[in-house]
């Protein structure tokens, strides 16, 4: 069995839980850690979990909403980190005492039961990287933090019987925002993050009869509202506003079974 659930999810931080069981043998995957150690110890509190039941942690990418913590993590709880060369080396090139394992596009990636499979999205950093994960019968899609969607991103997410997908921004809140004008450009850039209606395409897209959970995540709290999030989402995967799932910045999600 597959599950997931968002630890919390926003330009503030961002954390992933992907837990598979089979056999009687259970491994979790955390993808991302951006928040400090405390807090994080926390959120996973508020998940049933403690730090020391994750087996690996793998970071999308260099910046602090998602990095975060990493370091104090893997050395406290002696837990492996993946990240790619470039996250890496964007970051400083930290000794993780041995627990650093890099990772690439299309590189086949095992934590225990699980089966990971990043791969490349266009956005302001160095080499990121997001994921498809799979217990080997269910498979989820991990796709935030990218300016724009490109054929290979859709090509490793087909068939995915869960999304967790970037609404990042509403284009009229961010261009009517305070925000200065070279972070507006920045954040609706190609290299920047998803708005709601790319982010609906591409949900559009993906849509199959057996596409069971879309997690909206990273919702600009500035430039968005989960309200605008949800109507898109009923429009482009059909169903009622009120049962389309959007990730919060404190709380996350619940758990969602595949
Ligand atoms: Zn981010
Ligand atoms: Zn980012």
């Amino acid at each position: 069995m597959l599950r997931f659930r968002s630890l919390g999810s926003g330009s503030t931080g961002n954390a992933t839980l992907v837990e598979a069981r089979s056999e009687g043998r259970t491994s979790r995957l955390l993808i991302d850690c951006g928040f400090g150690i405390r807090e994080l110890d926390k959120r996973l509190a508020r998940a049933g979990l403690a730090a020391s039941d994750i087996d690996a942690v793998f970071i999308t990418h260099e910046h602090g909403d998602h990095i975060g913590c990493a370091r104090n993590l893997s050395k406290r709880d002696r837990i492996p980190v993946w990240m790619s060369e470039g996250t890496w080396l964007a970051n400083g090139g930290h000794d993780y005492e041995g627990r650093l394992r890099l990772a690439r596009d299309g590189m086949a990636i095992d934590v225990g039961e699980l089966q990971v499979r990043p791969f490349t999205v266009p956005h302001d950093a160095r080499e990121p990287l997001q994921l498809r994960c799979s217990d080997g019968n269910r498979t989820l899609g991990v796709l935030t933090d990218l300016g724009h969607v490109t054929p290979h991103v859709i090509g490793q997410l087909q068939k995915v019987d869960a999304l967790l997908l970037e609404f990042n921004h509403d284009v009229d809140l961010l261009a009517a925002s305070a925000y200065p004008p070279f972070l507006k450009l920045r954040v609706g850039g190609n290299y920047g993050h998803l708005s709601n209606s790319a982010a609906a395409e591409i949900a559009r897209t993906l849509l199959h009869d057996g596409l069971r959970h879309v997690l909206a995540a990273h919702l600009s709290e500035q430039n968005n509202r989960p309200d605008i999030v949800r109507r898109l989402m009923a429009e482009a995967l059909g169903g009622a506003e009120r049962d389309m799932l959007t990730a919060d910045a404190a709380e996350g999600s619940a758990w969602l079974d595949l």
